[in-house]
């Protein structure tokens, strides 16, 4: 069985946790698009971290992580991140990355970076991890499939030159920097080639084969809906698609072979760097819920920044799940909302005066004003409640509120952030 877990919204819906849940239960969970830019918090009994390239499945012994070929792999980054991890107790894991699958290089971070200073107030607000300009290269064919490291060297060679020449033309005329060399890039790539080594396989195989031994498969995505290069809030999107359908592309697994697609809805909104955002709240209120919010408060898992946060969007949720194709929602961080009165839920949007229920475009997004309404809030802590029915009224009355809009069921509450606060439906 293939089940995705996927946000339905601007990412951080909380589908670290989730994932963490669910992965318990397969034999192999997959990465399948982004890279280092993304982040998921897992709390576990090994302590709390958030990972960035590493599959949520590394924290069990009988479970193997792949690395798709859809991902931007930084090799350095890849090995200290899972140095970090085997540092704090948690036994070596299973890893498998995809020999299709493509080098974020150290100028790809260089570019993403002098670009961003470049653009100054006009910026994507990028993680700076420099996956714009390695989705870039690899649709205008000039990045390095792993595969490549272990072929020809005079092949190699040549390709480098070419890149190194177009790179040189930005580096040099546009953002007056130092040029790349063409053979230290050639000795980058030598060094990932040997650290990558142990990792690289043919991932597209060894799924076709579990997935015809009927093996529990967990597609892991980042980021949302929202931010999807094609559906997403264009131009200020990432640059993988973060659709459950991308999770084919990546894996070579047969869409039809993905039967649940449980899409991550988190109780209320919130956002990382620029871009449209009809529900956001702002000054003293959405310093409140930033601060009640996620485990600690609401800032990058990657960055620290202080995320944007906003009321729960049933436009933009309801969207996000007919998108990535969800059969279930998982509902989180609802205990956050706990101390609320009466809680606003954005129910509609308002274009050039008329009432929508409809995700549009981002030219016409930027007009829409939200239309809320309030619900009751419960006023307690709902922590540590392990069943629906035991949640208060006004709860479960939020839940079957959101449910009814989004029109998929929620089969999944999060009400905290470690693994025992879930509650099944
Ligand atoms: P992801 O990118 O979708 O995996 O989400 P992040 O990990 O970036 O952000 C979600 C935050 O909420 C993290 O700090 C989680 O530990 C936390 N979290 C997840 N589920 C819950 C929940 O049900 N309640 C609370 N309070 N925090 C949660
Ligand atoms: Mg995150």
């Amino acid at each position: 069985m293939v089940t995705a877990i996927v946000g339905a919204d601007w990412g951080d819906e909380g589908k670290g946790k989730i994932t963490d849940v669910e992965a318990a239960k397969s034999d192999i969970v997959v990465r399948f698009q982004g890279g280092f830019n993304a982040g998921h918090t897992i709390v576990n009994k090994y302590g709390k971290f958030a990972l960035h390239q590493l599959p949520s499945g590394v924290f069990y012994s009988h479970i193997t992580n792949v690395i798709g070929n859809g991902v931007a792999l930084d090799p350095d980054k890849f090995i200290a991140e899972l140095k970090s991890v085997t540092d704090r107790g948690v036994p070596q894991p299973k890893i498998m990355i995809s020999n299709r699958a493509q080098i974020l290089m150290p100028y790809h971070v260089q570019l993403d970076t002098y670009e961003e200073e470049r653009l100054s107030s006009h910026s994507y607000g990028s993680t700076k991890s420099g996956i714009a300009p390695f989705y870039s290269d690899k649709f205008a064919k000039i990045g390095f499939q792993i595969s490549e490291l272990f072929g020809d060297e005079a092949y190699l060679r040549e390709k480098i030159d070419h890149v190194v020449t177009l790179k040189n033309v930005y580096l040099e005329h546009l953002y007056h920097k130092p040029s790349l060399d063409s053979e230290k890039i050639y000795q980058t790539l030598m060094h990932y080639k040997k650290i990558l080594a142990p990792y690289i396989g043919d991932t597209f195989e060894f799924l076709r084969d579990a997935v015809k031994d009927g093996k529990n498969i967990l597609l892991e995505g980042q980021l949302g809906a929202l931010k999807d290069p094609d559906f997403g809030i264009y131009p200020m999107v990432t640059s993988s698609n973060t659709l459950a359908a991308y999770g084919a592309v990546s894996t070579g697994i047969p869409p039809y072979d993905i039967k649940n697609i449980i899409a991550v809805v988190k109780a209320y909104s919130s956002a990382v760097g620029a871009g449209e955002f009809v529900s956001e709240i702002f000054g003293e209120e959405a310093d409140e819920l930033r601060h009640k919010g996620g485990d600690g408060g609401e800032y990058g898992a990657t960055t620290g920044r202080p995320r944007r946060l906003g009321w729960l969007d049933l436009v933009a949720s309801h969207y996000g799940c007919r998108v990535q194709g969800a059969t279930a929602v998982a509902f989180t961080v609802l205990d956050a909302l706990g101390y609320l009165d009466e809680i606003p839920v954005c129910v509609a949007y308002e274009l050039d005066g008329k009432k929508i229920e409809s995700f549009p475009p981002t030219v016409d997004l930027k007009r829409c004003k939200p239309v809320l309404v309030k619900l009751p809030g419960w006023k307690c802590d709902i922590r540590g409640i392990r069943k629906f029915e035991d949640l208060p009224e006004n709860a479960r009355k939020y839940v079957e509120f959101a449910e009814k809009a989004i029109g998929v069921p929620i089969k999944i509450i999060s009400n905290g952030p470690s693994r025992e606060d879930i509650i099944y439906r």
